[in-house]
């Protein structure tokens, strides 16, 4: 990954601006990292950026700020550009332009045969209406937002197992209806991250957060939990056997949220496991989007705090200060 710092540095250096004020150019450890951003930079990723508190970072039409310690955080679609700008607006000091490069993916397209077409989509009016009900639950918790340290203390795997189906890939599934005799399809971007488990084995907290919703029977889910994480970012838990957490527990990192299950629309036992990222300055959802829960798995919580900083110290976030 390349973080251009240097270039950062002779921004700031050429604008004149000070983001420390008091601090001599070229003084060492209590200096602050300069503004920046770095993170999981692939498509479907994370970018994390690191500047005093209210810095705001501007890409493409969308903008986020940064915390009271100074941390920012936003996804990456499966479709990002290879080439990401970002506008670096400091409270006080010049503003500040870095440019990321993107890595792509290569996800594969697959064809699943035996898509039993009764059981998918709702049909019957009474599977309609828990449908309906099961989306108007979603909606609600995805509109629901808590503070939170988002990915910076890193995340750990949900529950013990093998990974079965990669965040990425479009799967065109194909079957015939046992009570019609159509053949039916359905395409659909694999937006989870699946670990193959028994029923009953435990799934645990990736990440400190606040339970947003929690329910053992939705239509399409099962049993479901979701769990924000803060900076706009949710994880979402399917087909759960058994849900042990309620809207508005906090929960941290590692504590039960409940067992994996077969229960919602599944074809055996799994977990899925995604995560979204929610765009908080929007009112509606339209501008949110799934990222890969694989690529934060790569983030161990003192690599993302130190993913500013090309020796791998850890920054010092009281530091950050634009006083
Ligand atoms: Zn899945």
């Amino acid at each position: 990954m390349i973080w251009f710092r240097e270039l950062i540095v002779l921004l700031v250096l050429a604008g004149g601006g000070s983001l420390s004020a008091g601090a001599t150019p070229g003084t060492q450890a209590s200096d602050p990292a300069p503004p920046g951003c770095g993170g999981l930079l692939q498509q479907g990723g994370l970018v994390i950026c690191q500047a005093p508190p209210g810095t705001q970072f501007r890409w493409n039409d969308r903008q986020v700020r940064a915390d009271e310690e100074g941390w920012a955080m936003f996804g990456l679609g499966r479709d990002a550009g290879e080439k990401l700008e970002i506008s670096i607006r400091p409270p006080q000091g010049a503003k500040i332009v870095e440019e990321l490069t993107i890595e792509p993916r290569n996800d594969a397209f697959r064809v699943i045969e035996g898509l039993d077409c009764d059981k998918v989509d709702a049909r019957t009016p009474e599977q309609k209406a828990h449908a309906g009900r099961s989306w108007v639950k979603k909606q609600d918790a995805f509109g629901t937002f808590h503070e939170g340290r988002g990915a910076l203390d890193g995340f750990v795997r949900p529950a013990k197992g093998p990974p079965s189906s990669p965040f990425g890939p479009a799967r065109k599934y194909v079957g015939v209806s046992a009570q019609t005799g159509e053949a039916c399809e359905k395409v659909s971007v694999h937006r989870g991250y699946d670990i193959a488990a028994p029923t009953g084995t435990p799934v645990i907290a990736p990440a400190p957060g606040t339970v947003t919703l929690a329910d053992p029977d939705l239509y399409y889910e099962g049993g479901t939990v979701f769990l924000d994480h803060g900076h706009g970012l949710v994880s979402v838990f399917m087909h759960l056997s058994e849900v042990d957490v309620s809207a508005g527990d906090e929960i941290s990192s590692g504590a039960r949220l409940g067992a994996v299950g077969n229960t919602g629309r599944t074809t055996g036992p799994h977990l899925h496991w995604a995560v979204k990222w929610r765009d908080m300055t929007r009112d509606d959802r339209s501008g949110d989007f799934y990222i890969d829960p694989a690529l934060l798995l790569k983030l161990d919580g003192g690599k993302a705090m130190s993913a500013r900083r090309k020796d791998g110290a850890p920054v010092q976030t009281g530091s950050i200060n634009p006083e």
